[in-house]
């Protein structure tokens, strides 16, 4: 079922709660691939009745990013949905969601803010505001959803470790599931912003898991130190490969790591031609 009202929703769901059914959320930007449908799934297996949204979120994008060109495939993505078992596919206009006040300015919004120590590096760095925006979205689909269970991809592990901070410090009622990366068949990562590259872009985005595969074989193999990790990756860049970040950083709460560890995770952006994508790996195990 699609809705695009928050009221519609709201009654659902208190329909749902009133038999006793327990919800899954699976926020989404819509353009949905494997990765998507892998969230999905987990929901479905594990709560009664599963919600998505699909909302390309105005406030997350900066000046300049691709708010405008953003996939948007509505029609496609509520069939694959509904195939998958959604039971409701959510999907609101900005006025909707934001009111004419809240898109026209952000002084007219109160804003969810993670804090600064997780917002500064990484992709914060580069996409100042973004993860306010993210806190921001994700609380309100809490507030009109009241999901049991949310499910996010570790796809976007920044965006991942925020919310779930976001969960534990404000008491939000809800369990936070992490999903694992879907990759294409040659280990690219799956993302809605893929469609973007070229065919000769496409090969050369390889580049990413090219570089984190690279580290936690080396890592695997008994080389520790982040110098000699992160020099590993040189070989594999070219001058076609913007490398916006290589990090090395703590899973749980984004420290840096000043030896790489189990728990440590390594973070990649990398932007071909305009194309910006990101991964990550995690060295357990
Ligand atoms: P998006 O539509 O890009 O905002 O993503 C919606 C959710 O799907 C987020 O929790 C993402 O982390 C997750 N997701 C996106 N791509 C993947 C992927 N390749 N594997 C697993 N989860 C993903």
């Amino acid at each position: 079922m699609l809705l695009h009202k928050i009221d519609e929703v709201r009654e659902k769901v208190r329909e749902w709660k009133k038999q006793g059914l327990t919800v899954g959320l699976v926020p989404t930007m819509g353009a949905l691939h494997k990765g998507h449908l892998s969230l999905i799934k987990k929901s479905v297996e594990k709560c009664d009745k599963t919600v998505i949204s699909v909302f390309v979120n105005p406030i997350q994008f900066c000046p300049g990013e691709d708010y405008e060109k953003y996939p948007r495939t509505l029609d496609a993505d509520t069939k694959l949905a509904e195939e998958a078992g959604v039971d409701i596919v959510f999907a609101p206009s900005a006025e909707e969601m934001y009111g004419k006040g809240g898109i026209l300015s952000n002084d007219f919004l109160t804003y969810v803010i993670p804090p600064y120590f997780y917002t500064d590096k990484l992709c914060g760095k580069s996409r100042v505001g973004h993860f306010d925006g993210v806190c921001t979205v994700v609380n309100k689909l809490f507030n009109i959803v009241q999901p049991d269970y949310a499910f996010f991809g570790e796809k976007d592990r920044q965006q991942l470790i925020i919310i779930k901070k976001m969960v534990k410090d404000l008491n939000i009622p809800l369990t936070i599931i992490s999903c694992p990366i879907v990759r294409e068949d040659d280990g690219l990562a799956m993302s809605s912003r893929n469609k973007y590259l070229s065919e000769d872009q496409r090969k050369e985005a390889l580049v990413l898991k090219n570089i984190l595969f690279n580290i936690k074989s080396c890592y695997n193999s008994g080389i520790k130190d982040i110098k000699a990790l992160t020099e590993t990756a040189y070989e594999f860049l070219k001058p076609c490969h913007e490398l916006e970040y290589l990090e090395f950083r703590d899973r749980d709460n984004l420290e840096a790591k000043t030896e790489a560890d189990k728990n440590t995770v390594v973070f990649i952006a990398v932007k071909i031609g305009s194309v910006r994508l990101i991964d990550n790996v995690s060295l357990e195990s």
